[in-house]
């Protein structure tokens, strides 16, 4: 029987909705032969994840996706293989964390300037369960205030993108997200690799980058993108990946177990980072 893996799935340790052992059993349950954890910006969930493939006997790659600045928007860089309690980690985690709550402060005095004043102890008292605090904390506090009727009325008014008391997040440049990827023992690949023309220029410069691979396999790539992103890993001699990027029930309908990557794949991966790590 042909089997499959899933390289790319997120898990309620970043914005989906499953936990990491509800990943794991799905995959166990589709029959899927290697999966990989890659939540936003944490690597929190692989401990969780780990415990439970070995427990059901299924391969598991600890990951990360880091979203990074490129040009007006972000480049999202995955990370397989990390040794996700390495400094390295650990310290580019404490600074994604300490940024979130810089970003609150931030906001907070927009709204104020808004003539809408938040407390930023108040956005930190609704977010202490959470992993990380975020833009739905501080809805959550202007409905509890009363300016809002609703989270997504904050969201539309004030604090989605382009409103006005929106603050960009901080994001790490793709060469400090492959370096921390590469500190820790991991190797970085370029997520949903852009294949528009416009988006062409990246690709060519990720081999300045340092980066090991691009990922290749991915639900909206069509057959002839495929084919173009896979003659450019040859070229470039870039490892190949592929998941569906599932999100649970966040984000359309989960493809986890759905979205076929054939098991050759993870091989390939799998053999690139043994190349690299013998030559340590
Ligand atoms: P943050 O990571 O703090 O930027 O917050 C991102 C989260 O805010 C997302 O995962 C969504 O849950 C929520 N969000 C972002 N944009 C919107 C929007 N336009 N409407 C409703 N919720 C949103
Ligand atoms: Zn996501
Ligand atoms: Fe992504
Ligand atoms: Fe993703």
């Amino acid at each position: 029987m042909k089997k499959y893996v899933d390289l790319h799935i997120h898990s309620t340790h970043s914005d989906g909705s499953w936990t990491p052992e509800m990943i794991v059993e799905r995959a166990v349950k589709y029959e899927l032969c290697a999966i990989s954890l890659t939540d936003h910006d944490t690597a929190s969930g692989n401990s969780e994840a780990m415990e439970f493939s070995k427990k059901l006997r299924i391969d598991f790659i600890p990951g990360i996706e880091i979203s990074t600045k490129w040009c007006q928007g972000r480049m999202h860089i995955l990370g397989y293989f990390i040794d996700y309690s390495s400094q390295a980690i650990v310290n580019l985690m404490k600074e994604l964390q300490e940024s979130r709550r810089q970003r609150v402060y931030k906001t907070c005095e927009k709204l104020t300037e808004l003539g809408k004043p938040i407390d930023p102890a108040m956005v930190f008292e609704i977010a202490k369960n959470s992993k990380s605090v975020g833009r739905p904390h501080i809805a959550n506090a202007m409905v509890k205030l009363g300016y809002v009727p609703t989270l997504q009325t904050a969201f539309d008014l004030y604090i989605s993108h382009n409103r006005p008391a929106y603050v960009p997040r901080w994001a790490p440049e793709p060469q400090e997200a492959v370096k921390t990827i590469h500190s820790a023992g991991g190797l970085a690949v370029v997520a949903h690799c852009p294949v528009t023309e416009g988006c062409m220029k990246v690709i060519d410069q990720t081999p300045a980058l340092g980066i090991d691979g691009i990922e290749v396999f991915y639900p909206p790539h069509k057959p002839h993108e495929i084919a173009k992103l896979k003659e450019f890993a040859k070229i470039h001699n870039l490892v190949i990946t592929g998941g569906s990027d599932c999100h649970g029930l966040t984000r359309g309908e989960p493809l986890l177990g759905i979205y076929k990557v054939s098991c050759e794949v993870y091989e390939g991966l799998i053999a690139r980072h043994n190349t690299i790590s013998q030559n340590k």
